[in-house]
């Protein structure tokens, strides 16, 4: 179901403009769109970057270098743009209620995060946001988790929920299964008035006093409520870190094989307000593509991971990551089942692949 965020006023030219962009990011299949107005001169125009800046700054960016790279950028728009006055931003659900628990919880598959079960998304959205970015006409920027910007934060200024303590955007009656996209345009289509944004992000927060997400992480790693150390979230030690995984790390990430769902399962807003995506390209064709079963993994050469997961968000972590994040996840299974498939693995060519699999060796042998 289609739900835009703003009612447009059609008394006035700018109005009008806004409700057509809102029609057309309708008709290209977004479910959210917001408007935020570009006011600060410097880096002040996204409210949430000193908290940016600060969480940069302890390091819990872990490996990930390329958010530290020119950050002034992610908090001044117009360092990108010139003339940028209004930032666009739109949502796709990417809620795909598919999968029983049953099978993904299931001890002897790989669980591979709701938001890679399907199609890649910069694939399906990229095209549709350059679209309504011609649509409106004027010179314009647009990103899909690809550029220096703060796309959970504009989101917010936009109106289209709030940052959660999971450092999630909620929306109040969506839950957080988005995927968002930003443009930056020259012209201003906003309301007349300045929105007036509560700086603390206390009073903007729909959480209350429910800390679920915080103590279900089962690698505990938020630091405190909105401040996530990447150094131990399971997304980052599947997806983003290319090397070894800490040894002290592993027993604690359970089945999964490419990213983590748990602090947004666990959200009421997620909970109460669930409504599948329209987007069919989210959806996996078969169960194996959500929770693959690890015995199959452990056997795939490059050419059968490349043809499985093709065109898929899975093909840029590689065989060897997740390879190496399925040897994590058959330890942790701990059946004998998977020792002979380890075993072959100490002669693939990957030196990652075999050190994770040695690992995996000794803790089935150890609870055996
Ligand atoms: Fe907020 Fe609770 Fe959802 Fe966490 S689980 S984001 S604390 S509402």
């Amino acid at each position: 179901m289609n739900l835009p965020m703003l009612a447009a006023d059609t008394t006035t030219p700018k109005s009008t403009l806004k409700a057509n962009i809102i029609a057309r990011a309708l008709e290209l299949g977004f479910d959210l769109i917001g408007f935020a107005p570009i006011l600060g001169e410097k880096e002040d125009a996204v409210l949430r970057y000193p908290a940016f800046l600060k969480w940069l700054a302890q390091g819990y960016h872990a490996e990930m270098g390329y958010l530290a790279r020119e950050p002034s950028k992610r908090g001044n728009p117009r360092l990108v743009l010139p003339q940028a006055q209004t930032a666009i931003v739109v949502g796709v659900s990417y809620d795909t209620l598919a999968v029983p628990m049953t099978i993904l919880t299931d001890p002897s598959r790989g669980r591979i995060a709701r938001y890679a079960w399907g199609a890649d998304y910069h694939d399906v959205i990229t095209p549709r946001l350059r679209k309504l970015g011609e649509f409106v006409g004027r010179e314009s920027r647009a990103y899909v988790d690809t550029g220096p910007v703060l796309e959970r934060a504009w989101a917010e200024q936009a109106g289209l929920g709030f940052v959660g303590k999971n450092t999630c955007l909620i929306h109040r009656t969506r839950g957080s299964y988005f995927f968002l996209g930003v443009i930056f345009v020259g012209e201003a289509i906003y309301d007349p008035l300045p929105l007036t944004i509560p700086k603390s992000q206390k009073a903007l927060c729909g959480c209350g006093g429910c800390t679920r997400c915080l103590t279900s992480c089962p690698t505990q790693a938020f630091v405190s409520p909105y401040v996530l150390n990447a150094n131990r979230c399971i997304s980052y030690l599947t997806i983003e870190l290319k090397g070894t995984i800490p040894h002290e790390m592993r027993p604690l990430m359970g089945n999964w094989l490419f990213g983590c769902d748990v602090c947004q399962d666990i959200c009421p807003y997620v909970r109460r307000y669930s409504t599948p995506s329209a987007e069919k390209s989210f959806y996996p064709v078969d169960v194996d593509r959500a929770a693959p079963k690890l015995l199959d993994i452990l056997s795939w050469d490059r050419p059968t991971f490349n043809a499985r997961f093709k065109n898929t968000p899975l093909l840029r972590a590689k065989r060897r990551g997740i390879l190496r994040n399925a040897c994590v996840a058959a330890g942790n299974w701990g059946h004998p089942a998977a020792l002979p498939a380890l075993m072959q693995l100490l002669n693939d060519d990957e030196v990652l692949i075999h050190e994770h699999a040695q690992w995996a060796i000794e803790r089935i042998k150890s609870q055996e």
